[in-house]
C-alpha cells in the first residue's frame, strides 16, 4: 500500500500545479507482482506546455533570482528531504523494490545533492584574462536556459538530486521525465521543492512512456541542454535527437566495471566490496562492479572467499530489508534470466539464498557468481544489469590492465594493491570516469565528479564540475582604450 500522499500519483507537474492525464500507466509493486495505483502518461502536448513554462519561469521570478537565493531553495529542499526521509524511502522500495535501508541511503543522498549544490550556487566564478593593452576580458557562467531530464528507475533520487540539483544551481529551469518504472520519488521531491519555494514552472514533472514524453523532450526545440541517464541505445537516440537542434547532451550511460585485485592486496578489506559492489540494488547499478580480475596466485582463494560471501546473501521483499530485493519489472527479470542461460558453460561457485515464501509474482533472481571465466565470454563483456558477477584470473599487471579495459564501456574501475607505484600506474592506464584504489565507490561522493568514457558515456555529473556542464561560457572583451 502507498502511504498517504499529499500529490496525486496520476498527475504531472506543470508550472506549479499538478495535473492529471488523458490516460494512465500502471504502478508495479516487484515484491509482490501486484499492481498498486497509476501514474500519469504525458505525451507531446505536455511536455510543450512543461517546456513552456520552464521558458517562462527561465524570464520570470525564478530567472531574475540572485545565485544566493538559488542556493538558499536548494538547501530548504534538503532540509525538507530530510525531514521526509522516511516516505521517500517506504515510496522507492515499493516502486524499485529496493530494500529499506538501500532506499534510505539514497534519500540521504539527494538530500546531500541538494545541500552541496545549494552551498555552491553563490561559489561559481569567471576569470579575468590578461589581454592586449586597452581591452578588459573576462568570462561569465550563464545557464543554458531549460533544461530536460530524463531518468532511469534504478536510483531515481540520487540521478535526479545531481542533475536537477545542479542545474537549478546555475538557474535553469528544468523539465523532468522520471522512469515509467519508478516516478513516485521524482513527484515527492517535486512537492517538496514548491514547499520550499521553488517558483513555479522551475521544475516540471511529465511522467510517461520513454517513446513519448521521453523523446519529445529529448528532441523539443525549446529546450537548450539534455541529461539522459539509462541505456547506451537510447542514450545514443536521445544525443541524435538533440543533436538536431544543436544543443549539448550529458551521457550517463551502462558499464562493466573491474576490480583488479593482486596478490598483494589486503583481501580482507577488499572482499566486502568486490561481493557488495556487484550486488547492491540487485545489480542494477550503472556502476556495479560486475567483473572481478584476480591474479592467479590469489584466485582459488577470492573465488572461494566470495562463494562463501554469496551464500549469505538472502533475497526477499523490499520492506523485509535484506541484502537483495527483487528486480524492477518482469521485462528485467526475463533479461537477467537470459544471460543466465547464456552462462549455462560456465562454473558457478555459488548462489545467493531465496527467502521463504516470497510471492510468486515478485520478479526474483537468485544472484549467481560465476568463475573462472575467459575474458572473451559474453557474461564478462554484456552489461547484465542483475545480480550476477564473474571472476576472471589473471596472470600479471599488463594482462590485466589488457582485460580490464577490453570492453566498449569506461565508467569506474578499482585496483587493490598495496604496491604504491603500481595504484599510480593503473589509476593512469584504466579506461574509466572514476578509478578507486584501495576501495570501490569511495561511499557514493556527492562531491565526486562522475561520468563515462567509451560505450558509458559522456559529460561529468557530480561535484563541481556538474555546474559547468549545466553552463555556458561567455567571453566578454570590453575595449577602453
Ligand atoms: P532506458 O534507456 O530504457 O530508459 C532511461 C530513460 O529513458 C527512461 O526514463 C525512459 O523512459 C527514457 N526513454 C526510453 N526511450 C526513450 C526515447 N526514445 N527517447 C527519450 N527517452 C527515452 O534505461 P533503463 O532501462 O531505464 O536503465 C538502465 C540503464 O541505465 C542501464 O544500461 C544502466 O547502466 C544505465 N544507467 C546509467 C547510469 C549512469 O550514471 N551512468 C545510472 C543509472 C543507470
Amino acid at each position: 500500500m502507498l502511504p498517504p500522499l499529499p500529490f496525486d500519483t496520476t498527475h504531472a507537474l506543470i508550472d506549479g500545479t499538478w495535473e492529471p492525464t488523458d490516460e494512465t500507466l500502471p504502478l508495479f509493486n516487484p515484491s509482490t507482482g501486484e499492481t498498486i495505483g497509476a501514474i500519469a502518461r504525458c505525451e507531446a502536448a505536455h511536455v510543450d506546455r512543461a517546456v513552456a513554462a520552464a521558458r517562462k519561469a527561465r524570464e520570470g521570478d525564478w530567472g531574475r533570482m540572485t545565485a544566493a537565493e538559488r542556493g538558499r531553495i536548494l538547501t530548504r529542499i534538503g532540509q525538507l528531504v530530510l525531514d521526509e526521509v522516511e516516505v521517500l524511502t517506504r515510496l522507492e522500495a515499493l516502486d524499485v523494490g529496493k530494500p529499506l535501508t538501500q532506499a534510505r541511503n539514497d534519500a540521504i543522498a539527494l538530500a546531500r545533492y541538494c545541500e552541496f549544490y545549494g552551498g555552491a550556487a553563490d561559489k561559481v566564478m569567471g576569470q579575468t584574462i590578461p589581454y592586449l593593452d586597452g581591452y578588459t576580458v573576462y568570462t561569465l557562467r550563464e545557464p543554458h536556459g531549460v533544461t530536460g531530464h530524463i531518468v532511469p528507475w534504478n536510483y531515481p533520487m540520487q540521478i535526479i538530486g545531481r542533475s536537477v540539483g545542479a542545474a537549478l544551481a546555475m538557474g535553469n529551469a528544468c523539465v523532468l521525465k522520471p522512469a515509467e518504472d519508478a516516478c513516485l520519488t521524482a513527484l515527492a521531491f517535486a512537492d517538496l521543492a514548491m514547499r520550499a519555494g521553488l517558483p513555479d514552472g522551475a521544475l516540471n514533472v511529465v511522467p510517461g512512456l520513454g517513446a513519448e514524453a521521453g523523446a519529445a523532450l529529448a528532441g523539443h526545440p525549446g529546450v537548450q541542454h539534455v541529461s539522459f541517464t539509462g541505456s547506451v541505445a537510447t542514450g545514443a537516440a536521445v544525443q541524435i535527437a538533440a543533436g538536431a537542434n544543436v544543443v549539448p547532451v550529458t551521457l550517463e550511460l551502462g558499464g562493466k566495471s573491474p576490480q583488479v585485485v593482486f596478490d598483494d592486496a589486503d583481501l580482507d578489506a577488499a572482499l566486502p566490496f568486490l561481493v557488495n559492489a556487484g550486488l547492491q540494488n540487485a545489480g542494477q547499478t550503472c556502476s556495479a562492479s560486475s567483473r572481478i580480475l584476480v591474479q592467479r596466485g590469489i584466485a582459488d582463494q577470492v573465488m572461494e572467499r566470495m562463494a562463501e560471501a554469496y551464500r549469505a546473501k538472502i533475497v526477499a521483499p523490499a520492506t523485509d530489508d535484506a541484502d537483495i530485493g527483487p528486480l524492477i519489472s518482469r521485462i528485467q527479470k526475463t533479461r537477467v534470466e537470459g544471460f543466465l542461460a547464456k552462462g549455462a558453460d560456465l562454473p558457478v561457485l555459488a548462489k545467493g539464498q531465496l527467502a521463504e515464501n516470497l510471492p510468486p509474482e515478485g520478479t526474483y533472481v537468485q544472484p549467481t557468481l560465476f568463475g573462472p571465466v575467459a575474458p572473451d565470454h559474453v557474461l564478462a563483456n554484456d552489461e547484465i544489469f542483475g545480480p550476477v558477477q564473474v571472476i576472471i584470473p589473471f596472470e600479471d599487471e599488463a594482462e590485466a590492465i589488457r582485460i580490464a579495459n577490453g570492453t566498449d564501456y569506461g565508467l569506474v574501475a578499482s585496483v587493490w594493491t598495496r604496491d604504491g607505484a603500481r595504484q599510480m600506474r593503473l589509476a593512469k592506464a584504466l579506461h574509466a570516469g572514476q578509478v578507486f584504489v584501495n576501495n570501490y565507490g569511495a561511499g557514493g561522493g556527492v562531491e565526486l565528479p562522475f561520468g563515462g568514457m567509451g560505450k558509458s558515456g559522456h559529460g561529468r555529473e557530480k561535484g563541481f564540475e556538474a555546474l559547468y556542464g549545466f553552463s555556458s561560457l561567455k567571453t566578454v572583451a570590453a575595449y577602453h582604450g
